[in-house]
């Protein structure tokens, strides 16, 4: 067996390469390498092999770990083509999404949803959005960056080099179909020369390479409205996936993902958080700080508030995402004991002690009541 090139190398990818990132590279190299392409070049069809066997084991979890570990000996039992390779042109269909009939051509021009015309809708593509809870309660628009397919600014997405069109295949003469004789039967078979389309290229885009889109990055103002809640999908039509040969752009679906605040928590249009007072705020009642999305608020709390009370501050909370109405905000009141006395303050405290007695304790009253038969 000869020696092998890398698998990453062949793919022309690095290490830590994500699957879609794989999967664009292989798809990129596999339309520069097919053999169709290259009919001069005698290395074209090894290249194109070797393309497909290295997409075969790195487009697999499992294979690609074991690759990781052992390299090429992980498959090396049995030669040549082991560890139960696909023939490459099945992942090559596999990969354009294609399917049955025709060839790779139909499959890579158009396959499964592929129009008459050889065009074919770009893929929709989603991307993760994280906003603020301030974002998701008020609204916001965002501008975000997306690298994927776009039609190819040199041939304008048609994949034909400038000066150069599809015109009709002469093979078959615009049919798509051959008609051979073997012996008594004429046999139709799939245009060998245009792949069933009945159109060629007469030469390829070279920016491209005849497919029509080309990766870059492209900025995206996304307008995220008021009130929108956790793993919310928004729709931004003809923001996906350029198609292929001048078919429709696919959309871009972007995930929002709230991240957690500080101080509050949401749960549908209401929110809540936790405010600590003193306990001689508490005892007296006074007015109490409150956060809210706008800043500070104040909140009246009586005398004799208990800790872990919560209090309602109206239409505080989010705008409900389809509505004009507001939640609520529920500020959960923490009564905080003293940690460190000092020595007047002890004092005091222990004059109010004694003071009390048990009287000024209704809680505690009715708790050591029902408690009474476990202190026997
Ligand atoms: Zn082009
Ligand atoms: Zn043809």
């Amino acid at each position: 067996m000869t020696s092998k090139r890398d698998y990453y190398e062949v793919l022309n990818v690095g290490r830590s390469a994500s699957g879609e990132e794989i999967k664009r590279s292989y798809r990129k190299l596999a339309v520069k390498f097919h053999p169709d392409k290259n009919p001069d070049d005698p290395h074209a069809e090894e290249k194109f092999k070797e393309l497909g066997e290295a997409y075969d084991v790195l487009s697999d979890g499992e294979k690609r770990a074991a690759y990781d570990r052992f390299g090429h000996a992980a498959f090396a039992q049995g030669g040549g083509r082991a560890g139960g390779f696909h023939d490459p042109f099945d992942i090559f269909r596999e990969v354009f999404g294609g399917g049955g009939g025709g060839g790779i051509f139909e499959t890579f021009f158009g396959g499964g949803g592929a129009q008459p015309d050889g065009s074919q809708r770009g893929s929709d593509l989603r991307y993760d959005m994280q906003i603020t809870l301030e974002e998701a309660a008020f609204g916001v628009e965002k501008e975000i960056e997306v690298r994927k397919l776009d039609a190819c600014e040199i041939c304008h997405g048609s994949g034909a080099a400038p000066g150069s069109r599809a015109v009709t295949c002469p093979t078959c003469r615009g049919r798509g179909q051959v008609v051979s004789s073997r012996g008594f039967f004429q046999v139709s078979q799939t245009c060998p020369n245009c792949h069933g389309l009945g159109e060629v290229i007469e030469r390829p885009c070279e920016r491209c390479h005849g497919e029509g889109r080309v990766e870059k990055t492209s900025r995206i103002k996304i307008k995220v409205p008021a009130g929108i809640s956790h793993g919310s999908r928004l729709r931004s039509g003809g923001n996906g996936e350029a198609g292929v040969r001048g078919g429709g752009q696919g959309d871009l679906y972007i995930v929002v993902h709230i991240k957690e605040h500080p101080i509050f928590q949401r749960e549908e249009d209401n929110l809540f958080c936790e405010v600590p007072i003193s306990f001689a705020t508490a005892a007296l009642g006074g007015e109490v700080p409150v956060p809210t999305l706008e800043g500070k608020a104040s909140l009246k709390v009586p005398a004799g508030t208990q800790s872990g009370q919560s209090f309602r501050l109206r239409s505080k909370g989010v705008v409900q995402v389809n509505g004009r109405e507001r939640g609520d905000l529920y500020a959960r009141l923490l009564v905080e004991v003293p940690t460190h006395l000092n020595s007047e303050q002890r004092q005091k405290l222990e004059e109010f002690a004694e003071l009390c007695g048990e009287d000024n304790s209704p809680l505690g009253k009715s708790f050591f009541e029902r408690a009474k038969e476990f202190f026997r």
